[in-house]
């Protein structure tokens, strides 16, 4: 059966090629769901969803930019009616060190990866409780959990681990309301976000180090995004699902 028919979904940093959140639309479209691409360049987003099928729809949106939220929100609606799924997916890293971040860095990397969730968020859930559900998925990261991925800095770090706080916090709040909030932590998946930045033999080190011997990609991340956005995790809120090849058990 298709997991999300008639349903419809919003992904937030989707217009990547190689990126978990295109993956995840092209996942969710074959699953029956119309999805909004939200990204920064609006012909980007376009294109992304115009490749996946006519009924899709692509609109600019910095997630940092509360203003632009509530625009591509509003866009979204008026398109399609409602929005049953948000997943919270944009983000950026920076490969520093604790003492190299400077204060316009820790700004870019939270915002983004932090006040994004927020902002997305607070535009979309009134619409999820008018009508009476709605399912939000949001990234977090291996990051949050062991102080540090491979890539990300410690300012990555904190804003994926401020986004496993925020979703438990409005998985509780939201509850009543028949809104889930869930979180999903990657290890290291092959994106664009690390393209060139690990050499070939540092990829083969990292993958001997992790259980499953490889390192992730988008397609499987996208999986455990459907888990959440469907009803197969009905009773599943305030999660936070490991998609990592057991680079961290715990
Ligand atoms: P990616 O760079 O391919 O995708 C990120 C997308 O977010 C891009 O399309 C980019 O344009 C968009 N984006 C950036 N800033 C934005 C903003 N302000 N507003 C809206 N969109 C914005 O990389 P990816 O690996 O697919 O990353 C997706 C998410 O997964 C990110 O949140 C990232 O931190 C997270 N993540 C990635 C990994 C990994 O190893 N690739 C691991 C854990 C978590």
């Amino acid at each position: 059966a298709l997991l999300l028919d008639g349903k419809v979904a919003m992904i937030s940093g989707a217009a990547s090629a190689r990126g978990i959140g295109l993956a995840t639309a092209r996942l969710f479209a074959s699953h029956g769901a119309t999805v909004a691409i939200l990204d920064l360049d609006e012909g980007a987003a376009i294109e992304a969803a115009a490749a996946i099928g006519p009924q899709h729809r692509g609109y600019a949106c910095n997630v940092a930019d509360k203003d632009a939220c509530l625009q591509a929100t509003e866009r979204a609606i008026a398109d399609f009616g409602r929005i049953d799924v948000l997943i919270n997916n944009a983000g950026i890293t920076q490969p520093v060190k604790t003492l190299e971040i400077d204060p316009a860095s820790w700004d870019r990397i939270l915002d983004v990866n932090l006040r994004g969730v927020l902002y997305l968020s607070q535009a979309v859930i009134p619409h999820m409780q008018a009508q009476g559900s709605g399912s939000i998925a949001c990234m977090s990261s291996v990051s949050a959990q062991r102080g540090g991925g491979i890539l990300g800095g410690p300012h990555y770090s904190a804003a994926k681990a401020g986004v496993l706080g925020l979703a438990k916090a409005m998985a509780r709040e939201f509850g009543p309301s028949n809104i889930r909030v869930n979180c999903v932590t990657p290890g290291l998946i092959q994106t664009d976000i690390s393209a060139g930045k690990l050499s070939d033999q540092q990829k083969a080190e990292i993958a001997a180090s992790i259980p499953l011997n490889r390192l992730g990609n988008a397609e499987e991340v996208a999986g455990a995004y459907l888990f959440l956005a469907s009803n197969l995790s009905a009773y599943i809120t305030g999660a936070v699902i490991d998609v990592n090849g057991g680079m961290l058990i715990h």
